[in-house]
């Protein structure tokens, strides 16, 4: 730190990504990015507007807003466009954030944008089997902040739940994290017409293949959309660039090939589950593209090391309750299948 660093912020401890080594090639399933390409028209729509960067862009996204709005069924003004979704989270927990609730277990950036923004905040542990009891969640009067399906567990609540506690906090912002819904959990965007504290934010990280480009969304009411867009103008105007908006724009008009990408990776999370079953390991029912998995007698932090000496990467959180677990990002047939061999190889060279 240096003499010059903030007292306001002397006590952060930020966010860590997962690993993006550039030692070696691995087999990569640490960072739940997609293992498929973005689509066909991805590539040239982003170089097209790419010669129009003299140019700001559009403040306030309106081709893509309307695209993805569209897409959902929705209006413009129920749509916010962010630079990833970490920002709508960012955007979300200044804008409605006075205090806070989620899980003990999900995404480890809830904790350090509450940090970064100075809101207290309530840790609710999920049960022994690492599901989440909605009734937890029912009036708080705190801003509840949930990821569906949850990370790192995979667990998903079905819209119901959701449903449930967003009507139990009616004077709370209830804000779904759904970076992982397309992977086969149910997505609460059906109820934003009705549920007026219902904030939902989806990414194209991951179904869409565009981790690197950062785009994603936030959905709900318009008077909360506008309440981000007063935060967003204070902050970062032109916070997606025109490559990404095009990018994002083709990606939306080439969806049957993401869809087509979800199954496969559906298919072959049930093939992982049940080889990682028969390895002895225990992991609960994902909803996700990852799985998160424990093998009695196997400490997750030697499986994650041992698998990146043989050139396989998954994630390991050095955190009570979930230290014994590793989180395994579902990849191609062929990467789940090295990532088996290589695991039963450290079994057996770690057991015996
Ligand atoms: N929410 C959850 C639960 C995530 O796992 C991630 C990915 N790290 C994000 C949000 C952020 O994704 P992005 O900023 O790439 O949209």
């Amino acid at each position: 730190m240096s003499r010059f660093f903030t007292e306001r912020h002397a006590a952060l401890v930020p966010y860590t990504p997962g690993e993006q080594p550039q030692d070696m090639q691995y087999v990569k399933l640490n960072t739940n990015e997609s293992p498929f390409p973005p689509s066909p028209g991805v590539a040239a729509a982003a170089a097209r507007e790419a010669a129009n960067c003299r140019l700001y862009s559009d403040p306030e996204s309106r081709a893509v807003s309307e695209a993805f709005a569209a897409s959902l069924g929705l209006r413009r003004e129920q749509v916010l466009a962010v630079n990833g979704s970490d920002e709508a989270l960012n955007f979300a927990f200044m804008a409605f954030g006075r205090e806070l609730a989620f899980p003990d277990i999900s995404y480890g950036f809830y904790p350090v944008f509450a940090e970064l923004n100075h809101i207290p905040y309530t840790e609710i542990p999920l049960r022994e089997d690492l599901s989440l009891a909605p009734e937890d969640y029912y009036g708080l009067h705190k801003m509840i902040v949930l990821a569906n399906p949850n990370a790192p567990t995979g667990i998903a609540l079905s819209r119901d739940e959701v449903a449930a506690i967003a009507a139990a906090n009616p004077d709370e912002v209830v804000l779904i994290d759904e970076a992982y819904v397309d992977f086969g959990a149910e997505s609460a965007v059906g109820l934003v017409e009705r549920c007026d504290n219902l904030l939902i934010v989806q990414t194209f990280s991951k179904f869409r293949s565009l981790a690197g480009a950062r785009l994603g969304f936030a959905i709900g009411n318009a008077a909360l959309i506008r309440d981000l867009n007063t935060i967003k103008y204070s902050t970062n105007p032109y916070n997606v660039n025109r490559m990404t908006a095009a990018a994002g724009i083709a990606a939306l008009e080439e969806d049957a090939y993401y869809r087509a990408n979800a199954l496969t990776i559906q298919e072959n999370r049930r093939f992982t589950t049940r080889a990682l079953r028969k390895l002895g390991f225990e992991l609960p029912e994902s909803s996700a593209n990852f799985v998160f998995a424990r093998r009695p007698g196997l400490p997750g932090g030697t499986l994650y090391r041992e698998l990146k000496k043989r050139g396989v990467l998954v994630r390991h959180f050095a955190k009570p309750r979930i230290a014994d677990y590793v989180r395994v990002t579902i990849g191609t047939r062929e990467q789940m299948e090295i990532f088996l061999r290589e695991t039963e190889a450290v079994i057996k060279e770690v057991i015996a």
